[in-house]
């Protein structure tokens, strides 16, 4: 699904110096390391604050303790995701609202979210699924007007770029009011261990989120708020700062796989191919079909028996999932879009390296078996 050696032996002599620099200099947390990559990546997003921390779901979950919210209050997030969008919702007594996504985007839309108001709502977390933008505009509109917190979840989009109606183009995560990113290694800036990331352009946000990811100190042993450890480690950083210079070569690559994927897969009339966001560029951190005519899991094992390795992203709508059937979304069971998504969606291998050979050889397969 993803060849990160390849990509690695491209720029092995700068990184292989940086973690040998970061273990010389003995500076493994909050090292110079850290500062500098916070610095590129602010410059890099077009963002004002960015605050590293341990991983993409330490990211939400501070974003919603600087939130300052009560138990209780609810927070939309689509079903269709990965568990760690809604997980914090829940691990923080807060109410997690699942909606809808569109079926063709895979996002949620301002159409979407409003259905699921109500007077305890407090915060949106759009999910920028598989590498593009939800449509913000209109949820940014939505939310202004009912006075609700917008936490993107930029885990799976960072490198993807919105334009807004009067032309205007940010990174998606800069959109709303805190953006949260993970550097898993398999994510477009993927770490060699764990990583994440919170930005913001409110500077009194910043300072909240940077004190929590911080045991709730300003001062150090001076506890102003309850907090909690989640830091970005130098040598991650160190790493983080050399691939971020290639960020956008890679997002390229990925675009131009897709591209290949596209034209080699238009003529098969059970195969839906990704749809784009008109306001939004995607970076394909995954390349996600739609098989409609049942056969799916027969797909995959097709491909599986012929080498082609491939994923389901998800299989499992989260109101269905053990740990959340309980408080199943304020009594959501059923979603049909994203019922229908869980059954038919499959991803094929997608990263920074892939070549027309293989590129080539996959398409080949999946024709062979429609
Ligand atoms: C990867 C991912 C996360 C969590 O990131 P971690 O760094 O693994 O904690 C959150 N949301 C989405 C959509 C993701 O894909």
């Amino acid at each position: 699904m993803v060849d990160l050696k390849t990509q690695y032996e491209k720029i092995q002599a700068k990184l292989d110096q940086q973690v040998i620099d970061v273990i010389r200099s003995g500076a493994f947390i909050n090292g110079p390391a850290v500062k500098q990559f916070q610095q590129d990546l602010e410059t890099y997003l077009g963002v004002k604050h960015v605050i590293p921390c341990a991983n993409g779901t330490d990211a939400l979950q501070i974003a919603l303790m600087a939130l300052d919210l009560e138990p209780g209050d609810e927070v939309i997030v689509p079903a269709f995701t990965y568990v760690a969008s809604a997980e914090v919702i829940a691990l923080l007594r807060l109410k997690p609202i699942m909606v809808d996504v569109d079926p063709h985007t895979f996002n949620v839309t301002a159409a979407i979210v409003e259905a699921a108001l109500t007077p305890r709502t407090k915060a949106i977390i759009p999910v920028h699924l598989f590498g593009q933008s939800c449509d913000m505009a209109p949820i940014l509109e939505l939310a202004a007007k009912h006075n609700l917190w917008v936490v993107e979840d930029n885990a799976q989009a960072i490198g993807a770029r919105y334009t807004f109606p009067d032309g205007q183009v940010k990174s998606t995560g800069a959109l709303g009011h805190i953006g949260c990113t993970s550097f898993y290694p398999s994510k477009n800036l993927g770490a060699y261990g764990d990583g994440g990331a919170m930005y913001t352009n409110d500077d009194e946000l910043a300072a909240k989120l940077r004190m929590i990811a911080n045991h709730g100190q300003e001062r150090r042993y001076y506890h102003d708020s309850i907090g909690v450890n989640s830091r970005l480690d130098s040598i991650q950083a160190a790493i983080l700062g050399i691939k971020l210079q290639h960020l956008d070569t890679y997002c390229t690559a990925r675009q131009a796989a897709a591209h290949y994927y596209d034209q080699a897969l238009a003529g098969i009339a059970e195969l839906i191919t990704p749809a784009r966001e008109a306001s939004s560029t995607h970076v394909f951190h995954q390349y996600t079909l739609r098989v409609t005519n049942g056969r799916r899991d027969e797909l995959q094992a097709f491909l599986q028996a012929h080498g082609v390795p491939s994923m389901i992203y998800y299989p499992v709508p989260l109101y269905e999932q053990g740990a959340y059937r309980d408080q199943a979304a304020n009594g959501v069971t059923f979603l049909p879009v994203t019922d229908t998504l869980c059954k038919e969606v499959i991803s094929l291998p997608m990263h920074s390296e892939m070549d027309d050979n293989t590129l080539a050889y996959i398409c080949a397969q999946v024709k062979a078996f429609f």
